[in-house]
């Protein structure tokens, strides 16, 4: 029996134009159902027009501020308001090129559920801390920045997105097995403290997962769908990897 619905979220990153809104909302609507939520996650301005077909949306990242001068930057506040339901906070792009910290990350974290979005928590080792068997302690750190800042029960009105660095935009997919053990390895770390909390968190794997690979990793049994990049931004792609969730 399925205990969490399966998710799939597309993430467009700087991709995507009025066009590509058009051309993939429908495709978009028709694959989601009662038995999977999908959400995707395109720049900032295209968040009107993708809201207003009836897709589920998000933003890629959110300001850990208030309103203010922060020239630039967006309050997840207006990100509401314009009907999203869910953002992005620590992609890896957004750490390694933007310079976001754990704690940054989880105060954007806070911020999301301040105004009643769903923060999508990104965690995940570069190649490096893989090879110096640092996966663990990577994520762990990384999660628990945000379970330090909120306590343990924030989670509960989150998602997990574990995405190996050396996964994302490479075509090197994590096999099922490897993405299993690490997804496995956060909810135990969960369920140590909260049984309940872990079974019913939603875990996506994301790291070049395409139409062939996605099938058997969301059949691991801690896997509950995927964050996609690149192959979100093709209508038959994304929903052949939607169905097979
Ligand atoms: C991502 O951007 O989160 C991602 C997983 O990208 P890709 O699927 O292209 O590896």
């Amino acid at each position: 029996m399925a205990i969490r619905k399966p998710m799939v979220a597309g993430n467009w990153k700087m991709n995507g134009s009025k066009e590509l809104v058009q051309q993939l909302s429908d495709a978009i609507n028709n694959v989601k159902s009662d038995q999977i939520d999908v959400v995707v996650f395109p720049p900032y301005p295209l968040l009107p027009m993708l809201t207003a077909t009836g897709v589920t949306t998000g933003a890629q990242t959110v300001s850990e501020n208030e309103p203010g001068a922060f020239t630039g930057e967006v309050d997840a506040q207006l990100i509401k308001d314009l009907g999203c339901q869910y953002t992005l906070v620590g992609h890896s792009e957004r750490r390694s090129i933007y310079g976001e910290s754990n704690d940054t990350v989880a105060a954007k974290f806070a911020r999301a559920q301040q105004v009643g979005l769903t923060p999508i928590l990104c965690v995940g080792e570069s190649e490096e801390q893989r090879e110096q068997g640092q996966t663990e302690l990577v994520v762990a750190a990384q999660i628990d920045a945000v379970i330090d800042k909120l306590g343990l029960a924030a989670l509960k009105d989150s998602v997990i997105a574990y995405e190996p660095v050396w996964a994302i935009g490479t075509g090197k997919t994590a096999s099922p097995e490897q993405a299993q053990h690490v997804h496995k390895f956060i909810r135990d770390k969960i369920a140590a403290n909260s049984s309940d909390l872990a079974q019913g968190l939603t875990i996506l794997y994301g790291g070049s997962v395409n139409e062939k690979n996605s099938e058997l990793l969301f059949a691991q049994p801690d896997i509950d769908g995927g964050l996609i990049g690149g192959a979100s931004l093709k209508a038959e792609l994304f929903t052949a990897i939607c169905e097979s969730a």
